[in-house]
């Protein structure tokens, strides 16, 4: 068992800590509004720090997870940031999903303390993160920063995977982003075509489902898109926040990406809506409602 730290208990983060716990981990918590990590250590146990750079002076690993890149630098760099607390011989783990380009920058700050650094961006949502199934994506110079890290991540994942050097982790994110994008507007295309030619949208998944069209989210989202739900799961702001990531990086390396954009018309027109708070899966609301 290790001594863990925590910064930033989100929706994500929150269940996340709570498995480390649980797993028998001493946990130190940091959060951002304080009553919400006073209300997790009154819960789970462990205790709570001040600033993220006691979480890093007392722990082996420090794993994190809050919102955009900005927010990532505000905690690690600067005076009580992560980097300031941040002991030799331990590690970083970020499971913001940000740029690769902060990634190595990160990776090259922790190493400069003699401290290794993971970025491990998450899929499989609040549901993954509550039920210790999230899919975990990483990247790192050094195979022996994921060799210690891996056994702890176990505690919330079914699947945690090296995919190379630093930022390999959010580039495999982006590739997860990009497919969700695709796969969200044609199941709400095929759905909306289902209801307006009259047949019934639930028996068309329960049998398409078990054959070549399916996927996660026709499993998991059809039957809330026919019924107009979506004040939950992955919020559309969150996306296009994860999207603009995406047309930044293909810039770089040149990959053209013409239904992401188009998806990501169709998510600003579903933000006009009303919806910036909504599940990804708006996206047949545009559709339906037009
Ligand atoms: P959230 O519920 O809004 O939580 C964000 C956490 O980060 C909160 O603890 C927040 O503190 C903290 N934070 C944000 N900005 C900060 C700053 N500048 N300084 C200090 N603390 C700050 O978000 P979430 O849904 O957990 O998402 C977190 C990350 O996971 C995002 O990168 C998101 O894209 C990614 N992700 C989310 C999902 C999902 O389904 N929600 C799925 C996969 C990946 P306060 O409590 O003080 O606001």
């Amino acid at each position: 068992m290790a001594n863990v730290g925590y910064v930033g208990l989100g929706i994500m983060g929150g269940p996340m800590a709570r498995h480390l716990a649980k797993a028998g981990h001493n946990v130190v918590v940091y959060n951002r509004t304080t009553e919400k990590a006073d209300a997790w250590v009154a819960e789970h146990g462990g205790s709570r720090a001040l600033t993220p750079r006691e979480v890093a002076q007392q722990s082996e690993i420090v794993f994190m997870c809050v919102g955009n890149d900005n927010d990532v630098r505000s905690v690690v760099f600067g005076e009580d940031g992560v980097l300031a607390g941040l002991k030799p011989g331990s590690v970083l783990v970020d499971h913001t999903t940000a740029s690769a380009t902060l990634a190595r920058e990160l990776a090259d700050a922790c190493a400069a303390v003699g401290a290794g650094f993971v970025d491990a961006p998450v899929s499989g949502g609040q549901a993954g993160a509550e039920n210790g199934q999230l899919t975990v994506m990483c990247g790192s110079n050094d195979q022996a920063s994921f060799d210690r890290v891996n056994p702890v991540i176990d505690a919330y994942a079914k699947r945690c995977q090296l995919l190379g050097k630093a930022g390999s982790g959010q580039l495999a994110k982006m590739v997860n982003q990009i497919c969700i994008a695709g796969i969200a507007q044609g199941l709400s295309e095929a759905l909306n075509f289902a209801m307006r030619a009259g047949l019934n949208p639930d028996d068309v998944v329960d049998v398409i489902s078990k054959g070549a069209a399916q996927s996660w989210q026709m499993e998991n989202r059809a039957k809330t898109m026919v019924r107009d739900e979506f004040e939950f799961g992955f919020a559309v702001e969150w996306m296009r926040k994860d999207l603009a990531i995406c047309f930044d990086e293909a810039k770089r390396n040149g990959a053209q990406l013409p239904m992401t954009e188009m998806v990501d018309k169709f998510y600003e027109e579903v933000i006009a809506m009303g919806g910036k708070r909504w599940d990804t899966s708006s996206l047949i609301a545009r559709l339906t409602k037009g």
